[in-house]
Protein backbone atom coordinates (compact mmCIF):
# COMPACT_ATOMS: atom_id res chain seq x y z
CA UNK A 1 0.00 0.00 0.00
CA UNK A 2 1.69 3.11 -1.19
CA UNK A 3 -0.52 6.30 0.95
CA UNK A 4 -0.05 9.25 -1.98
CA UNK A 5 -1.40 12.47 -2.12
CA UNK A 6 -2.40 14.66 1.09
CA UNK A 7 -4.81 12.08 2.43
CA UNK A 8 -2.62 9.71 4.71
CA UNK A 9 -2.25 11.55 7.95
CA UNK A 10 -4.43 9.67 10.01
CA UNK A 11 -2.26 6.19 8.62
CA UNK A 12 0.93 7.50 9.94
CA UNK A 13 0.17 6.28 13.59
CA UNK A 14 -1.35 2.80 12.58
CA UNK A 15 2.16 2.18 10.03
CA UNK A 16 4.31 3.78 12.21
CA UNK A 17 3.11 1.27 15.09
CA UNK A 18 3.75 -1.47 12.50
CA UNK A 19 7.25 -0.10 11.76
CA UNK A 20 8.03 -0.55 15.23
CA UNK A 21 7.27 -4.47 15.64
CA UNK A 22 8.80 -4.91 12.00
CA UNK A 23 12.01 -3.46 13.29
CA UNK A 24 12.40 -5.65 16.35
CA UNK A 25 12.65 -8.72 14.00
CA UNK A 26 15.03 -6.90 11.64
CA UNK A 27 17.39 -6.07 14.70
CA UNK A 28 18.60 -9.67 14.05
CA UNK A 29 18.22 -10.06 10.05
CA UNK A 30 20.83 -11.35 8.27
CA UNK A 31 23.50 -9.78 5.43
CA UNK A 32 22.68 -11.87 3.22
CA UNK A 33 18.49 -10.66 4.07
CA UNK A 34 19.76 -7.28 3.50
CA UNK A 35 21.40 -8.10 0.33
CA UNK A 36 18.58 -9.40 -0.91
CA UNK A 37 16.11 -6.56 -0.33
CA UNK A 38 18.69 -4.17 -1.80
CA UNK A 39 18.61 -6.31 -4.79
CA UNK A 40 14.83 -6.43 -5.08
CA UNK A 41 15.28 -2.50 -4.84
CA UNK A 42 18.01 -2.39 -7.20
CA UNK A 43 15.71 -4.65 -10.00
CA UNK A 44 12.85 -2.58 -9.31
CA UNK A 45 14.16 0.97 -9.76
CA UNK A 46 15.61 -0.13 -13.49
CA UNK A 47 12.01 -1.96 -14.04
CA UNK A 48 11.09 2.18 -13.49
CA UNK A 49 14.11 3.69 -15.66
CA UNK A 50 12.05 4.86 -18.43
CA UNK A 51 9.08 6.12 -16.11
CA UNK A 52 11.97 7.75 -14.19
CA UNK A 53 13.54 9.77 -17.06
CA UNK A 54 9.71 11.32 -17.79
CA UNK A 55 9.02 11.64 -14.16
CA UNK A 56 12.05 13.93 -13.89
CA UNK A 57 12.09 15.58 -16.90
CA UNK A 58 8.38 16.79 -16.20
CA UNK A 59 9.47 18.06 -12.59
CA UNK A 60 12.43 19.77 -13.71
CA UNK A 61 12.66 19.75 -16.94
CA UNK A 62 16.03 17.04 -16.19
CA UNK A 63 17.79 15.78 -19.47
CA UNK A 64 18.73 11.53 -19.14
CA UNK A 65 21.98 12.01 -19.30
CA UNK A 66 21.71 14.31 -16.12
CA UNK A 67 19.40 11.71 -14.55
CA UNK A 68 21.94 8.65 -15.22
CA UNK A 69 24.62 10.74 -13.67
CA UNK A 70 23.05 12.55 -10.73
CA UNK A 71 19.93 10.52 -9.87
CA UNK A 72 20.43 7.09 -10.60
CA UNK A 73 23.83 6.26 -10.78
CA UNK A 74 24.61 7.02 -7.27
CA UNK A 75 21.43 5.13 -6.00
CA UNK A 76 23.04 1.90 -7.67
CA UNK A 77 26.29 2.72 -6.56
CA UNK A 78 25.29 2.97 -3.40
CA UNK A 79 23.64 -0.01 -3.67
CA UNK A 80 26.11 -2.33 -5.28
CA UNK A 81 28.65 -0.38 -2.32
CA UNK A 82 26.16 -2.17 0.31
CA UNK A 83 26.06 -5.53 -0.83
CA UNK A 84 29.72 -5.92 -1.18
CA UNK A 85 30.12 -4.19 1.91
CA UNK A 86 27.67 -4.76 4.72
CA UNK A 87 28.49 -7.97 5.83
CA UNK A 88 31.81 -6.68 6.87
CA UNK A 89 30.32 -3.25 8.31
CA UNK A 90 28.01 -5.96 10.72
CA UNK A 91 30.83 -7.78 11.72
CA UNK A 92 31.36 -7.25 15.37
CA UNK A 93 34.64 -5.30 15.85
CA UNK A 94 36.89 -6.54 18.60
CA UNK A 95 38.64 -3.96 20.24
CA UNK A 96 42.37 -5.14 22.37
CA UNK A 97 41.75 -4.64 26.68
CA UNK A 98 43.35 -1.23 28.22
CA UNK A 99 45.42 -2.09 31.02
CA UNK A 100 42.06 -1.64 33.26
CA UNK A 101 40.18 -3.79 31.45
CA UNK A 102 42.93 -6.84 31.24
CA UNK A 103 41.11 -10.19 31.18
CA UNK A 104 37.67 -8.73 29.78
CA UNK A 105 37.27 -8.99 25.70
CA UNK A 106 35.17 -6.48 23.88
CA UNK A 107 33.57 -5.68 20.71
CA UNK A 108 31.81 -2.60 19.23
CA UNK A 109 28.37 -4.24 17.36
CA UNK A 110 26.91 -2.01 14.65
CA UNK A 111 22.91 -2.42 15.96
CA UNK A 112 19.87 -1.30 13.92
CA UNK A 113 18.94 2.36 15.35
CA UNK A 114 15.41 1.06 14.72
CA UNK A 115 12.51 3.03 12.73
CA UNK A 116 13.85 5.66 10.39
CA UNK A 117 12.02 8.63 9.16
CA UNK A 118 13.93 10.26 5.49
CA UNK A 119 12.50 13.51 4.83
CA UNK A 120 13.90 14.54 0.94
CA UNK A 121 14.18 17.76 -1.08
CA UNK A 122 12.93 18.27 -4.70
CA UNK A 123 16.59 19.39 -6.20
CA UNK A 124 17.21 15.39 -6.59
CA UNK A 125 14.03 13.99 -5.66
CA UNK A 126 15.35 10.41 -6.62
CA UNK A 127 18.76 10.17 -5.52
CA UNK A 128 18.05 12.28 -2.02
CA UNK A 129 15.11 10.13 -0.98
CA UNK A 130 16.88 6.55 -2.15
CA UNK A 131 20.37 7.21 -1.31
CA UNK A 132 19.42 6.93 2.57
CA UNK A 133 16.94 4.10 2.06
CA UNK A 134 19.93 2.23 0.89
CA UNK A 135 21.84 3.04 4.02
CA UNK A 136 18.48 2.52 6.28
CA UNK A 137 18.48 -1.21 4.82
CA UNK A 138 21.87 -1.83 4.86
CA UNK A 139 21.93 -1.14 8.54
CA UNK A 140 18.18 -3.32 9.23
CA UNK A 141 15.85 -0.41 9.96
CA UNK A 142 12.60 -0.10 8.77
CA UNK A 143 12.04 3.81 6.80
CA UNK A 144 9.07 5.89 6.05
CA UNK A 145 10.16 8.12 2.94
CA UNK A 146 8.04 11.96 2.94
CA UNK A 147 9.39 13.27 -0.74
CA UNK A 148 9.29 16.93 -1.71
CA UNK A 149 5.92 18.17 -2.51
CA UNK A 150 7.99 20.59 -5.26
CA UNK A 151 8.83 17.38 -7.67
CA UNK A 152 5.19 15.52 -7.09
CA UNK A 153 5.70 12.97 -10.27
CA UNK A 154 9.14 11.72 -9.10
CA UNK A 155 7.41 11.33 -5.71
CA UNK A 156 4.56 9.29 -7.02
CA UNK A 157 7.04 7.08 -8.78
CA UNK A 158 9.42 6.34 -5.74
CA UNK A 159 5.72 5.37 -4.42
CA UNK A 160 5.28 2.97 -6.63
CA UNK A 161 9.00 1.44 -6.73
CA UNK A 162 8.41 0.70 -2.53
CA UNK A 163 5.06 -0.33 -3.15
CA UNK A 164 6.46 -2.75 -5.30
CA UNK A 165 9.40 -3.81 -3.13
CA UNK A 166 7.78 -3.79 0.51
CA UNK A 167 5.41 -4.17 2.58
CA UNK A 168 4.59 -0.51 4.17
CA UNK A 169 5.26 -2.39 7.78
CA UNK A 170 9.10 -1.99 6.19
CA UNK A 171 8.99 0.88 4.11
CA UNK A 172 6.19 3.19 3.70
CA UNK A 173 5.91 6.31 1.66
CA UNK A 174 3.40 9.26 2.49
CA UNK A 175 3.61 12.44 0.03
CA UNK A 176 2.66 15.73 1.43
CA UNK A 177 4.25 18.97 2.01
CA UNK A 178 5.15 20.56 5.80
CA UNK A 179 1.83 19.57 7.47
CA UNK A 180 2.96 15.62 6.60
CA UNK A 181 6.46 16.19 7.60
CA UNK A 182 5.54 18.01 10.86
CA UNK A 183 2.84 14.98 11.35
CA UNK A 184 5.12 12.41 10.98
CA UNK A 185 7.73 14.43 13.15
CA UNK A 186 5.48 14.11 16.32
CA UNK A 187 6.14 10.37 16.30
CA UNK A 188 8.76 9.15 17.76
CA UNK A 189 10.77 7.78 15.38
CA UNK A 190 14.64 6.11 16.54
CA UNK A 191 16.67 8.04 13.85
CA UNK A 192 15.36 11.09 11.33
CA UNK A 193 17.34 11.65 8.20
CA UNK A 194 16.59 15.25 6.89
CA UNK A 195 17.84 16.45 3.86
CA UNK A 196 16.84 20.21 2.98
CA UNK A 197 17.50 23.83 4.02
CA UNK A 198 19.52 24.57 7.04
CA UNK A 199 16.01 26.82 8.03
CA UNK A 200 13.82 23.21 8.19
CA UNK A 201 16.72 21.77 9.53
CA UNK A 202 16.70 23.47 12.54
CA UNK A 203 12.77 22.62 12.61
CA UNK A 204 13.52 19.05 12.20
CA UNK A 205 16.46 18.77 14.72
CA UNK A 206 14.36 20.79 17.90
CA UNK A 207 11.44 18.24 16.58
CA UNK A 208 13.29 15.48 17.11
CA UNK A 209 15.02 16.51 20.27
CA UNK A 210 11.14 16.05 21.80
CA UNK A 211 12.00 12.49 21.45
CA UNK A 212 15.49 12.28 21.51
CA UNK A 213 15.85 10.73 18.33
CA UNK A 214 19.46 11.22 16.73
CA UNK A 215 19.38 13.07 13.34
CA UNK A 216 21.32 13.35 10.14
CA UNK A 217 21.04 16.47 8.90
CA UNK A 218 22.10 16.89 5.23
CA UNK A 219 22.13 20.94 4.98
CA UNK A 220 23.10 23.55 2.45
CA UNK A 221 24.61 27.21 2.25
CA UNK A 222 26.61 29.40 0.25
CA UNK A 223 30.01 26.84 -1.07
CA UNK A 224 32.73 28.47 -2.52
CA UNK A 225 35.27 28.36 -5.20
CA UNK A 226 38.75 29.66 -4.92
CA UNK A 227 40.78 30.45 -8.10
CA UNK A 228 44.46 30.86 -7.35
CA UNK A 229 46.89 32.80 -9.89
CA UNK A 230 48.80 29.18 -10.46
CA UNK A 231 44.82 27.41 -11.43
CA UNK A 232 44.44 25.86 -14.75
CA UNK A 233 41.91 28.79 -15.97
CA UNK A 234 40.78 26.56 -18.51
CA UNK A 235 40.38 23.49 -16.47
CA UNK A 236 39.02 25.37 -13.49
CA UNK A 237 36.63 27.31 -15.92
CA UNK A 238 35.00 23.73 -17.47
CA UNK A 239 35.06 22.70 -13.74
CA UNK A 240 33.10 25.00 -12.35
CA UNK A 241 30.65 25.92 -15.18
CA UNK A 242 29.64 22.42 -15.11
CA UNK A 243 29.06 22.36 -11.45
CA UNK A 244 27.09 25.50 -11.67
CA UNK A 245 24.95 25.07 -14.34
CA UNK A 246 23.81 21.68 -14.17
CA UNK A 247 20.30 20.91 -12.90
CA UNK A 248 20.23 24.94 -13.17
CA UNK A 249 22.56 25.31 -10.39
CA UNK A 250 20.13 23.91 -7.63
CA UNK A 251 22.56 21.57 -6.37
CA UNK A 252 23.39 21.75 -3.04
CA UNK A 253 27.05 21.42 -3.75
CA UNK A 254 27.34 23.61 -6.65
CA UNK A 255 30.10 26.34 -6.48
CA UNK A 256 28.04 29.38 -5.01
CA UNK A 257 30.18 32.03 -5.75
CA UNK A 258 34.40 32.34 -7.57
CA UNK A 259 37.18 34.00 -5.85
CA UNK A 260 39.52 34.34 -8.38
CA UNK A 261 42.73 35.92 -8.41
CA UNK A 262 42.72 39.65 -9.54
CA UNK A 263 45.29 38.91 -12.97
CA UNK A 264 43.09 35.90 -13.95
CA UNK A 265 40.02 37.00 -13.47
CA UNK A 266 39.43 38.68 -17.37
CA UNK A 267 41.22 35.27 -18.90
CA UNK A 268 38.78 32.96 -16.21
CA UNK A 269 35.82 34.96 -17.25
CA UNK A 270 36.75 34.43 -20.89
CA UNK A 271 36.92 30.62 -20.46
CA UNK A 272 33.66 30.89 -18.85
CA UNK A 273 31.85 32.40 -21.29
CA UNK A 274 33.20 29.81 -24.07
CA UNK A 275 32.63 27.08 -21.77
CA UNK A 276 29.03 28.05 -21.35
CA UNK A 277 28.51 28.12 -25.30
CA UNK A 278 30.42 25.22 -25.64
CA UNK A 279 28.07 23.08 -22.95
CA UNK A 280 25.00 24.91 -23.29
CA UNK A 281 25.05 26.84 -26.60
CA UNK A 282 24.20 30.71 -26.85
CA UNK A 283 21.86 32.08 -24.23
CA UNK A 284 21.04 28.44 -22.36
CA UNK A 285 18.36 27.79 -25.54
CA UNK A 286 19.62 23.68 -24.92
CA UNK A 287 17.80 20.62 -24.20
CA UNK A 288 20.70 19.79 -21.82
CA UNK A 289 19.63 23.01 -19.86
CA UNK A 290 17.21 22.62 -17.21
CA UNK A 291 14.32 24.27 -15.34
CA UNK A 292 13.61 26.47 -12.19
CA UNK A 293 11.75 24.13 -9.83
CA UNK A 294 9.02 26.61 -8.94
CA UNK A 295 7.81 29.92 -9.75
CA UNK A 296 8.30 31.27 -6.14
CA UNK A 297 11.92 29.99 -6.86
CA UNK A 298 11.97 31.64 -10.39
CA UNK A 299 11.29 34.79 -8.29
CA UNK A 300 13.77 34.65 -5.75
CA UNK A 301 16.42 33.95 -8.15
CA UNK A 302 15.54 36.96 -10.64
CA UNK A 303 15.72 39.36 -7.15
CA UNK A 304 19.02 38.36 -6.52
CA UNK A 305 20.03 39.31 -10.25
CA UNK A 306 18.08 42.12 -10.08
CA UNK A 307 19.66 43.62 -6.72
CA UNK A 308 22.69 42.89 -8.03
CA UNK A 309 21.99 44.76 -11.26
CA UNK A 310 20.67 47.57 -9.80
CA UNK A 311 23.52 47.40 -7.21
CA UNK A 312 26.21 47.89 -9.98
CA UNK A 313 27.18 44.56 -10.70
CA UNK A 314 28.24 44.18 -14.11
CA UNK A 315 26.13 41.56 -16.12
CA UNK A 316 28.57 39.52 -18.25
CA UNK A 317 26.29 37.10 -19.85
CA UNK A 318 22.34 36.23 -19.28
CA UNK A 319 20.38 38.14 -16.89
CA UNK A 320 17.27 36.86 -19.32
CA UNK A 321 14.25 35.60 -18.19
CA UNK A 322 10.87 33.72 -19.29
CA UNK A 323 8.72 33.28 -16.18
CA UNK A 324 6.45 31.43 -18.10
CA UNK A 325 9.03 28.89 -18.97
CA UNK A 326 10.98 28.86 -15.44
CA UNK A 327 13.49 30.06 -17.71
CA UNK A 328 16.78 32.03 -16.41
CA UNK A 329 19.46 32.21 -19.06
CA UNK A 330 23.11 31.44 -17.31
CA UNK A 331 24.32 34.47 -15.89
CA UNK A 332 27.92 35.43 -15.17
CA UNK A 333 28.45 38.51 -12.82
CA UNK A 334 30.95 40.44 -11.27
CA UNK A 335 31.92 43.58 -9.39
CA UNK A 336 28.96 42.65 -7.21
CA UNK A 337 29.04 44.80 -4.34
CA UNK A 338 29.85 42.87 -0.74
CA UNK A 339 25.95 43.88 0.44
CA UNK A 340 24.37 42.97 -2.29
CA UNK A 341 21.22 40.00 -1.47
CA UNK A 342 23.24 37.52 -3.84
CA UNK A 343 26.19 37.67 -1.64
CA UNK A 344 24.52 36.73 1.61
CA UNK A 345 21.70 33.47 0.53
CA UNK A 346 22.65 30.17 -0.86
CA UNK A 347 21.95 31.00 -4.92
CA UNK A 348 20.59 27.58 -5.90
CA UNK A 349 20.40 29.11 -9.25
CA UNK A 350 21.91 29.46 -12.31
CA UNK A 351 24.16 32.59 -11.15
CA UNK A 352 27.70 32.79 -10.59
CA UNK A 353 29.00 35.59 -9.19
CA UNK A 354 32.76 36.55 -9.79
CA UNK A 355 34.90 38.01 -6.56
CA UNK A 356 38.38 38.98 -7.49
CA UNK A 357 41.23 39.04 -4.24
CA UNK A 358 44.80 40.07 -4.25
CA UNK A 359 46.23 38.40 -1.38
CA UNK A 360 44.90 34.14 -0.94
CA UNK A 361 44.14 35.40 2.97
CA UNK A 362 41.02 37.53 1.75
CA UNK A 363 39.23 34.81 0.36
CA UNK A 364 39.96 32.39 3.72
CA UNK A 365 39.21 35.06 5.72
CA UNK A 366 36.07 35.86 4.18
CA UNK A 367 35.19 31.95 4.25
CA UNK A 368 35.38 32.04 8.05
CA UNK A 369 33.29 35.21 8.47
CA UNK A 370 30.60 33.02 7.09
CA UNK A 371 28.65 29.98 8.12
CA UNK A 372 30.61 26.76 7.41
CA UNK A 373 29.60 25.53 3.77
CA UNK A 374 28.79 21.71 2.25
CA UNK A 375 31.49 22.07 -0.17
CA UNK A 376 35.14 24.42 -0.85
CA UNK A 377 36.58 23.68 -4.01
CA UNK A 378 40.09 25.15 -4.53
CA UNK A 379 41.74 25.33 -8.25
CA UNK A 380 45.50 25.96 -7.54
CA UNK A 381 48.97 24.02 -8.90
CA UNK A 382 50.72 25.15 -5.98
CA UNK A 383 50.17 22.27 -3.74
CA UNK A 384 50.84 24.39 -0.42
CA UNK A 385 48.22 27.23 -1.11
CA UNK A 386 45.69 24.49 -1.66
CA UNK A 387 46.84 22.71 1.88
CA UNK A 388 47.21 26.27 3.16
CA UNK A 389 43.36 26.82 2.05
CA UNK A 390 41.84 23.61 3.16
CA UNK A 391 43.58 23.76 6.71
CA UNK A 392 42.70 27.44 7.68
CA UNK A 393 39.36 26.70 6.43
CA UNK A 394 36.17 24.67 7.64
CA UNK A 395 33.64 22.75 5.63
CA UNK A 396 31.64 19.56 4.76
CA UNK A 397 33.92 18.68 2.03
CA UNK A 398 36.45 19.78 -0.42
CA UNK A 399 38.16 18.68 -3.88
CA UNK A 400 40.65 20.41 -4.95
CA UNK A 401 40.83 20.79 -8.67
CA UNK A 402 37.79 19.25 -9.06
CA UNK A 403 34.03 20.00 -8.20
CA UNK A 404 31.32 17.76 -6.93
CA UNK A 405 33.26 14.65 -7.55
CA UNK A 406 33.38 14.21 -3.61
CA UNK A 407 29.89 13.47 -3.99
CA UNK A 408 29.99 10.46 -5.98
CA UNK A 409 33.14 8.55 -4.03
CA UNK A 410 31.77 6.15 -1.74
CA UNK A 411 34.35 5.80 0.19
CA UNK A 412 34.05 9.21 1.53
CA UNK A 413 31.61 10.50 4.09
CA UNK A 414 28.78 12.85 2.65
CA UNK A 415 28.01 15.74 4.98
CA UNK A 416 28.25 19.31 6.19
CA UNK A 417 29.31 21.02 9.14
CA UNK A 418 27.40 23.40 11.89
CA UNK A 419 24.92 25.04 9.99
CA UNK A 420 25.52 22.68 6.48
CA UNK A 421 24.66 19.61 8.40
CA UNK A 422 25.02 17.24 10.83
CA UNK A 423 26.63 13.48 10.49
CA UNK A 424 27.37 11.79 7.05
CA UNK A 425 25.94 9.84 4.26
CA UNK A 426 27.22 7.38 1.56
CA UNK A 427 28.48 3.93 2.17
CA UNK A 428 29.62 2.64 5.67
CA UNK A 429 29.37 6.30 6.97
CA UNK A 430 25.64 6.41 5.63
CA UNK A 431 25.19 2.34 7.36
CA UNK A 432 26.94 4.01 10.60
CA UNK A 433 24.11 7.13 10.39
CA UNK A 434 21.17 4.33 10.78
CA UNK A 435 23.46 2.11 13.04
CA UNK A 436 23.98 2.47 17.05
CA UNK A 437 27.60 1.26 18.08
CA UNK A 438 26.91 -0.56 20.75
CA UNK A 439 30.06 -1.38 23.29
CA UNK A 440 29.41 -5.19 24.63
CA UNK A 441 31.82 -6.26 27.32
CA UNK A 442 32.45 -9.67 28.23
CA UNK A 443 34.31 -10.26 31.78
CA UNK A 444 35.82 -13.77 31.24
CA UNK A 445 37.71 -14.43 33.98
CA UNK A 446 36.14 -12.25 36.53
CA UNK A 447 38.53 -9.28 36.70
CA UNK A 448 35.73 -6.48 37.66
CA UNK A 449 34.43 -8.13 41.03
CA UNK A 450 38.49 -6.89 42.57
CA UNK A 451 37.29 -3.62 42.25
CA UNK A 452 34.01 -4.30 44.91
CA UNK A 453 34.15 -3.22 48.45
CA UNK A 454 35.52 -3.09 51.28
CA UNK A 455 38.25 -1.12 49.61
CA UNK A 456 41.01 -3.38 51.04
CA UNK A 457 44.71 -2.06 50.64
CA UNK A 458 44.82 -5.08 48.38
CA UNK A 459 42.09 -3.62 46.09
CA UNK A 460 43.18 0.05 46.50
CA UNK A 461 46.96 -1.01 45.11
CA UNK A 462 44.92 -2.68 41.88
CA UNK A 463 44.18 1.02 40.86
CA UNK A 464 47.07 2.22 39.62
CA UNK A 465 46.79 5.62 38.54
P1 LIG B 1 13.40 22.45 2.24
O1 LIG B 1 14.14 22.50 3.52
O2 LIG B 1 12.47 23.56 1.92
O3 LIG B 1 12.52 21.10 2.15
C1 LIG B 1 13.06 19.84 2.36
C2 LIG B 1 11.99 18.88 2.85
O4 LIG B 1 11.50 19.36 4.10
C3 LIG B 1 10.77 18.75 1.94
O5 LIG B 1 10.36 17.41 1.90
C4 LIG B 1 9.72 19.61 2.61
O6 LIG B 1 8.38 19.18 2.38
C5 LIG B 1 10.07 19.44 4.07
N1 LIG B 1 9.65 20.58 4.92
C6 LIG B 1 9.37 21.84 4.53
N2 LIG B 1 9.00 22.58 5.59
C7 LIG B 1 9.04 21.77 6.67
C8 LIG B 1 8.77 21.93 8.06
N3 LIG B 1 8.37 23.11 8.54
N4 LIG B 1 8.93 20.88 8.88
C9 LIG B 1 9.35 19.69 8.41
N5 LIG B 1 9.61 19.46 7.10
C10 LIG B 1 9.46 20.49 6.24
O7 LIG B 1 14.52 22.26 1.10
P2 LIG B 1 14.31 22.19 -0.45
O8 LIG B 1 13.90 23.55 -0.96
O9 LIG B 1 13.49 21.02 -0.83
O10 LIG B 1 15.83 21.90 -0.93
C11 LIG B 1 16.77 22.92 -1.08
C12 LIG B 1 17.72 22.99 0.10
O11 LIG B 1 18.22 21.70 0.40
C13 LIG B 1 18.94 23.82 -0.20
O12 LIG B 1 19.30 24.56 0.95
C14 LIG B 1 20.01 22.79 -0.50
O13 LIG B 1 21.34 23.24 -0.32
C15 LIG B 1 19.65 21.71 0.45
N6 LIG B 1 20.15 20.41 0.00
C16 LIG B 1 21.12 19.78 0.71
C17 LIG B 1 21.62 18.57 0.26
C18 LIG B 1 22.69 17.83 0.99
O14 LIG B 1 22.92 16.67 0.67
N7 LIG B 1 23.35 18.41 1.96
C19 LIG B 1 21.11 18.01 -0.91
C20 LIG B 1 20.12 18.69 -1.60
C21 LIG B 1 19.63 19.87 -1.14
Amino acid sequence: MVIAGAPGLELIGPVFERQRLRALALRTSSAAVRIATLRRLEAEIFRQRAALYEALHEDLRKPEAEVDLSELMPVIQEIRHACRNVAGWMAPRRVRPTRVMWGTRASVRAQPRGVALIIAPWNYPFNLALGPLVSAIAAGCTAIIKPSEFAPRTAALIGAIVAACFETDEVALFEGDAAMATALLDLPFDHVFFTGSPAVGRIVMAAAARHLASVTLELGGKSPVIVDRTADLDKAARSIVWGKFANNGQTCIAPDHAYVHRDSVTPFIAAVLRHLAAMYGEGGRSPDYCRIVTPQHFERIRRLIEDARARGATVHVGGVYDAADKFIAPTLLSGVPADALIMHEEIFGPVLPIVPFDDIGEPIRAINAQPKPLALYVFSRDAAAAERIIAQTAAGGSCVNAVMAQYLHANLPFGGINNSGIGSAHGHYGFRAFSHERAVLNDRFSAAPMLFPPYSRGVRRMIKL
